[in-house]
Formats: C-alpha cells, structure tokens, sequence
C-alpha cells in the first residue's frame, strides 16, 4: 500500500473527477437563494462547456437556477428516450473547500492516516480504519481516493457526474469516428438525456427542473452508493410542528391555574411509540424523528419528521399526531395542542412498480453481465428521483460508487467508478 498526493495517468472517469472536485460545490440550508450557493454555477457552466466541446446535442445551461441539460443522439431507433441525472452540490454538513484527495494504492486492509481535522494544525490525523467501517475490507488491493481528513471528498455525487460525463464522452467519441469513417458507430442506442443539478442536499435538486428541456421518457438518478447499489424505494416523508400553548401564573398561585406548555409537549412526545424512532430502526421500519424542542411554559413546540416505507403506515403514523392533539385538547382544553402536518416526498416505488419495473430489471440485467454483484435495497431517505418520479419521470437510483457520505471519512474506489461507467453505457445501449 502506498499513499500519495498525486495521480499518476488517469482514466477519463478519474481526470474527470479530480477536476470537478476541486470546484467547491458546497449548498446551503440557509441562503434561501436559487441556486443555495452561487459557487455551484462554477461547476454548471463548467460542465456545460465540456459538453459542447464533446459535441453534445442541445446543451443548454439554465444560467439563473444553474441546470446543465444536453443530449446524445440516438444512434438506432428506440422506444424511449432514457436519461441519466446527477448532482452538483456537496454537502452543507462537511466543508468542501479545497478539497485535498489523497491516493492509496494497493489498498492492504489497513488504517489509512488522513491527516487532522483542521490543515495544518498539528493535531492528530484522522484515520479512516477497517474496524470503524469494515467496508473497506472489500477494496484490498484496489486502489482508493479519500480526503486529506480537512473536507468531504465530494464523490456524493461528483462521482455520479463525473461516470455521466465520461459515459457521454465514449457515444459521442463513438458517433464522431463513425461519421469521420463513414461507418456505423459501435454503441447502439437510442436517444440519451443528460442532466445535473444543484441543491440536491438540501431537498431542493428537483424544484426548477424542466422535464420538457431533459426530454427524457424515463431516467436514472446515479446518485446511490457503493458498486451494485441498485433503488427504487424510498421513505414517504413528512413534516410536523406541535405547538403547545400554556398559562403562566406565579408558581406559588398556580394551583388549578397556569398550564405548563413545556411538561404537555414533553408529555405529548413520551405519548409517540418509544420504539418507532430512528435509532432503534432498519431496513422498512418506519419511524418519528424528534428534530427539536424548545419550550417554556407560556409555549413549546416539538418538530418532526415522520418517515415510511409503507403508504399504510405512513398515514397512519400522521394521523396518530392528530389523534393525540385531539385527546390532549380534551385534557388541557380546545387549542391547547396544535399540530400542523406537511408531506414531503413520497415512496417512488408507487410510481414504479410495476409499470416501471423494467427499469430495475434492465439495471439488474447490466449489472449481472457485468459481473457486478446486485444489491436492491430500500432507501431510508428521499432521493431527487423519487419526486421526479411523481412528477411523471419513472427515475430509479443507481450506484455512484462512493462510500461514507458527507463527511471527512468519504471515499471512493478507482475501480468502482471505472466499473460503473460502463454499466451507464450496457444501460444507456441495452435495447
Ligand atoms: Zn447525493
């Protein structure tokens, strides 16, 4: 195993990837702006550029909300136009600024030293070890791109992005040669819709996505995680706020008076199931998230996110609030307890199965010729996909490659990212 700054010859996924990571991609919760983060369009217009220089079809950036749209000519005649949908943004979690990958070769099973937390500081590396994520396991003797311990790596989803480019660099190379020998190029396929997009961290990738501009009947997300991730379920989400309003009175003439908002609310959560939470929860199981409380006794409030896999369960879980805010209004009094309910997303598994299921299965079929192993699993979040899915985009998720996202710890296979490229392309030519 050797470690090392630099990277010697890289394939074009990895060239790819390098660049666009050291573009600092960062969203933010906060701004309140269109895209979250005006840096984001660095790398919108960059890849737009690279996209007409390969000699893209349509390329079109959305220059105000900061969307990159393009498309490969179809080569053969197909049913559909199939798209393909990646990320530009990094985590607001973990900064993305200057982003220092570091190189391990012939990953041995080992600690792998980062460096410390803060550049430069002089205090203790951080390592990325085997026994924290046993994951790594798998990757002996591959060769690994991690951070230097001081950001994320941004392979969520620069990794993505980067396997799209570098799929639409190979068809359109392909379709250049063909025309340039007069031949009929190799890839046969039809149609293909490229799109990134910004703000995906922050829940808002979708929010001023043209479907008509993306042309596509039906997509792919490449947004999921390690090599073989394959996902078309996701959690029905939704958002609550309990407010609670009580009475102060001087605590020495409160007897039969003052209403303490602050002990309800807090009586109002230990009412929730105890075991229906995120830490005591997997694969279905659904769950109430306390987020936050504040309270005192004049008012308190309680926030959380509600999270099922089953459409059943999941409305049953709201309407659980709102019974309790009916029988707490009963004890403490009419317009005690307020609870307000917003949806969020929804599981796209609804707007997949089965009509869409093909799309899984065709996926599935790539993924086995090419001897990558299939993991299909439900997601325990929301994915830009799934609310494309709602808005009549059929979108499953495929893997980026990547692992330990949003954080110091994130890191990436070269082979992985290599692998998948060409399970974008078995996809993008599989009819
Ligand atoms: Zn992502």
């Amino acid at each position: 195993m050797n470690i090392t700054n630099t990277f010697e010859h890289p394939s074009p996924v990895i060239e790819k990837f390098l660049r666009y990571i050291a573009v600092d991609t960062q969203s933010s919760e906060t701004s309140g702006a269109h895209p979250s983060t005006e840096k984001q369009k660095v790398l919108g217009r960059m890849l737009a550029e690279e996209l007409r220089a390969m000699h893209a079809e349509n390329v079109v950036y959305n220059e105000e909300h900061n969307y990159v749209y393009a498309a490969i000519p179809a080569t053969c005649e197909a049913d559909e136009v199939v798209g393909f949908i990646s990320h530009m943004d990094t985590s607001p979690e973990t900064s993305g600024t200057d982003v220092r990958p570091q190189f391990v070769r012939d990953y041995d099973g080992s600690d792998i030293p980062l460096g410390p937390a803060v550049r430069g500081s002089g205090d203790a590396p951080l390592v990325l070890s085997p026994k924290q994520f046993p994951e790594l396991l798998e990757y002996k003797g591959k060769t690994l791109i991690t951070t230097d311990g001081s950001t994320l790596l941004g392979a969520d989803d620069k990794a993505g992005v980067a396997e799209i480019m570098a799929m639409a660099e190979v068809l359109l190379k392909d379709i250049e040669a063909a025309k340039a020998a007069g031949t009929e190029p190799q890839y046969r396929h039809g149609r293909i819709a490229i799109a990134f997009t910004p703000d995906e961290e922050i829940g808002e990738g979708t929010a001023f996505f043209d479907l008509e501009q993306f042309g596509a009947d039906v997509a792919y997300t490449v947004d999921g995680g390690a090599l073989g991730e394959l996902e078309y379920e996701t959690f029905n989400a939704a958002a609550a706020t309990v407010t609670v309003k009580g009475v102060t009175v001087h605590p020495g003439e409160a007897k039969g008076k003052m209403v303490n908002a602050a002990a309800i609310a807090a009586e109002f959560h230990c009412a929730l199931p105890a075991d229906q939470v995120p830490e005591k929860t997997e694969g279905r199981e659904g769950f109430f998230y306390l987020c936050e409380m504040k309270g005192e006794t004049e008012e308190a409030t309680l926030q959380y996110i509600i999270r099922d896999h089953d459409r059943g369960l999941f409305e049953e879980k709201k309407q659980l609030l709102r019974d309790l805010e009916a029988r707490f209004n009963e004890t403490y009094g009419a317009g005690a307890v307020t609870v307000t309910l917003k949806d969020q997303y929804f599981n796209m598994r609804e707007k997949i199965d089965p009509d869409y299921l093909y799309l899984v299965d065709r996926a599935e079929a790539a993924m086995r010729d090419l001897g990558i192993e299939p993991h299909i699993q439900p997601i325990r979040g929301g994915t830009d996909g799934a609310s494309l899915s709602f808005r009549g985009l059929p979108c499953p998720n495929l893997c980026a490659g990547g692992h330990n996202f949003h954080g110091r710890f994130e890191y990436v296979p070269v082979e992985s990212m290599e692998r998948i490229v060409e399970l974008l392309l078995h996809i993008a030519c599989a009819e």
